[in-house]
């Protein structure tokens, strides 16, 4: 089994080992400098590029090749085009050229661009980003691209991501230029927690909420839930773990390095983590890993669930956006021995934590969506407020930074202005804190409120430029020192800048009562809805903040907003729309049958002269429930109604969450209470009892 592994390994992967094998030698490193230096290839290097990758997919069984990208709903796309070339005498070629390789066409007009072109100027085009491998998938050779338009603005969440990685690579290396470091490249290294649910797909199949929503718009709560606590790192079923191993092989043939997995907290909840990678690769791996997950089950007779909250009274699912930055390989985020390394891990550190408090409002609209909302700030998942934690003992360093003196830490003083002992500290600090949406853990940041279905690209853009513009910072106040007075200089600045971020750090609890209370006195944002978050793309500073960096020009940051704002609304709208389709079509029809049978039982006896006090009381209160459910299902009808024809996309979201989500609340509530009283041969669809506990 184990050598089978190491032998499939990215068998599917037009990696580094295979272009070292097939590209003549000038051109792999030319390809190579493209990408490790961000350079630009030239047509006559992708001609033969495109070769190559065409033999090796050739011979691995495919016969289509696709761009693949991710448009700004942040799911992937493709359009598969044949190798075919007729020769004109009846037989065909199978041809690929430089050029296909690195630019596609789409017609961009069927996609989310919040109001960057017109759709009579629609075209847009994919360009390759050669820092991501192609791969193949169901005999199709995937290209990961760009997806930009012809006036050069980015239509898609990876191009905005990949200028990021840009700018953090130049704002890191002038600060390692401080302290004499001059690596080639600085990355930023990300390896996402992705959670998800299983169910029967035969349970799925029959329900719309859950075909059209990804979500269960309604059911009563089950008889149990997860508060025996049985379900987090229990043994794993037969069909799950077949599920898992297939999963596993497939992720591997293609490359992914899935690691880890295990049950989650929620029943039928599960965990896959894969190792860490380059971010580009490792978003893009995630991406795969979501697709074929669905994929993969659909061959078990299962569904796979990433919605943030299929099932109400359960957890959620998130995705952990677990992110350091590495100078060609090397973590700076990895506390060290020697007083020198540790002032840079120091400048490091303070800069992701004045980035987050800084830019606490964009970290928070980077995770927003409707599906998200249901998790943040239910005490099952972090607080919609941005926090850092840092566990008590880096705290404790920080603290001692900020006032003077020194800190002790297991009985040991690691901490002497200047020359503090950081890996012992960090090395000791085991402790972690579930609360905290962003937490340090030892030699990396945990980024915590990332939605299960999200695509990581728009938090690891906003939280790399954020980091980028603290270094900039630093290393324009550092500029001109004479040699000697760094050290100093750079220490002070630390203590400054944590003097005045200090209060983004909070180790305490994160569900607790006080904590809205107290950020609210420490001026921290709590923005509790996609609907409050999203503006921040709107805020001239963060619109100039994006446009200095290079990373979203104003057009492209106001089209984001727009984009999601309109995202969040059709999302509701057709969970209201389904709401109200299902109550129609099903549960009033379940609930007519039901109390019809019961009054034809209540006329039956009360003609033989039976008294039937308890049938009749149940009659009753299924008639009320019908009133109910009835006019309900219409008022919510005419809300959605309202709000849809909202024109403009802010008071629209506001509308959305303001009427339409209570109405949907109501509903939800009205229909489940009846599920509590109705025969189970009567109900329309699986409940929870039955889709949480089987698989
Ligand atoms: P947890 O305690 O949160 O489960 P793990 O040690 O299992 O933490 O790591 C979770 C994820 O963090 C894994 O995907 C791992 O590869 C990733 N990770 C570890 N180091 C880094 C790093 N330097 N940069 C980015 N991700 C990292
Ligand atoms: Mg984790």
């Amino acid at each position: 089994m184990a050598s089978k592994v190491t032998e499939e390994y990215g068998i599917l992967v037009f990696n580094d080992a295979v272009m070292q094998e097939r590209l003549p030698r000038p051109t792999y490193k030319e390809l190579a400098k493209v990408i490790k230096e961000g350079r630009r290839l030239d047509l006559d290097i992708a001609n033969e590029v495109a070769h190559a990758m065409k033999e090796w997919a050739l011979e691995k069984g495919a016969t289509h090749y696709a761009h693949w990208f991710q448009p700004l709903n942040g799911i992937t796309s493709e359009k598969h085009d044949s190798f075919l070339a007729p020769r004109g005498d009846g037989t065909a070629l199978m041809a690929f050229s430089g050029k296909e390789l690195v630019q596609g066409e789409p017609d961009a007009s069927s996609f989310p661009n919040g109001g960057l072109r017109a759709t009579f100027e629609a075209r847009g085009y994919t360009a390759w980003d050669p820092t991501s491998p192609a791969f193949i998938k169901d005999e199709v050779l995937c290209i990961p691209t760009a997806f930009i338009s012809y006036t050069g603005e980015a239509l898609d969440k990876k191009t905005p991501f990949l200028r990021s990685t840009v700018v953090l690579n130049e704002q890191a290396k002038r600060v390692l230029a401080l302290f004499g470091k001059h690596p080639r490249e600085v990355s930023c290294t990300v390896g996402p927690e992705q959670e998800y649910f299983l169910i029967k797909e035969e349970d799925f199949a029959q329900r719309p909420d859950l075909v059209m929503c990804g979500r269960t718009l309604f059911g009563c709560p089950p008889v149990k839930g997860q508060e025996l606590e049985e379900h987090y790192f229990g043994a794993i079923r037969p069909t799950v773990n077949e599920f898992m191993k297939e999963l596993d092989d497939e992720l591997w043939r293609l490359g992914v390095p899935a690691t880890t997995k295990h049950n989650e907290v929620a029943p039928c909840q599960h965990e896959l983590a894969p190792i860490f990678e380059r971010a580009s690769m490792a978003i893009d791996h995630n991406l795969l890993t979501m697709e074929m997950m669905k994929l993969v089950a659909s061959r078990h007779g299962l569904a796979c669930l990433q919605h943030e909250k299929p099932f109400d009274y359960v957890n959620g699912s998130g995705k952990h956006d677990n992110w350091s930055i590495a100078a060609d390989g090397k973590n700076l985020l990895d506390p060290s021995d020697t007083p020198e390394e540790n002032l840079q891990f120091l400048v490091f550190l303070t800069c992701v934590i004045a980035a987050v408090d800084r830019h606490q409002d964009l970290m928070r609209c980077s995770v927003a969506s409707a599906g998200n909302d249901h998790r943040l700030g239910a005490n099952e998942a972090p607080p919609a407020i941005i926090s850092i934690f840092l566990g008590d003992d880096l705290a404790g360093v920080v603290d001692a930074l900020i006032n003077g003196g020194s800190y002790t830490s297991h009985g040991h003083e690691v901490f002497d202005v200047g020359v503090p002992q950081l890996a012992d500290v960090v090395l000791d600090t085991t402790d972690r804190n579930r609360t905290s949406p962003f937490a340090f853990t030892g030699n990396k940041f945990e980024f915590r409120m990332c939605g299960s279905q999200q695509n990581l690209s728009d938090a690891n853009m906003v939280l790399n430029t954020a980091v980028a513009e603290m270094l900039d910072e630093f290393a324009t106040a550092m500029d001109g020192l004479e040699d000697g007075e760094f050290a100093a200089h750079a220490l002070e600045w630390v203590r400054d800048t944590l003097t005045r971020h200090q209060r983004i750090i909070f180790n305490g609890n994160g569900y607790s009562a006080e904590w809205p209370e107290e950020a609210a006195r420490r001026g921290l944002l709590n923005l509790r809805t996609t609907a409050d978050a999203l503006p921040a793309l709107l805020d001239p500073e963060n619109i100039e903040f994006f446009a200095r960096y290079g990373v979203l020009d104003a057009a492209e940051a106001g089209a984001r907003y727009v984009a999601k704002a309109e995202q969040y609304a059709k999302l509701l709208n057709i969970e209201a729309n389904t709401m109200v389709y299902m109550v129609r079509h099903f549960y009033l029809p379940a609930l007519y049958s039901y109390s019809g049978d019961l009054a034809q039982t209540v006329a039956t006896k009360d003609a033989i002269g039976i008294k039937s006090p308890a049938e009749r009381g149940l009659l009753a209160e299924l008639t009320e429930g019908i009133t109910t459910v009835t006019g309900l299902a219409d008022g919510l009808e005419a809300k959605n109604a309202e709000a849809a024809a909202v024109d403009d996309p802010g008071l629209q979201d506001d509308a959305y969450r303001d009427v339409v989500i209570p109405a949907m609340e109501s509903l939800r509530g009205a229909v489940d209470a009846m599920e509590q009283v109705v025969g189970h041969d009567y109900w329309p669809f699986p409940s929870y009892n039955t889709m949480l506990f089987y698989v």
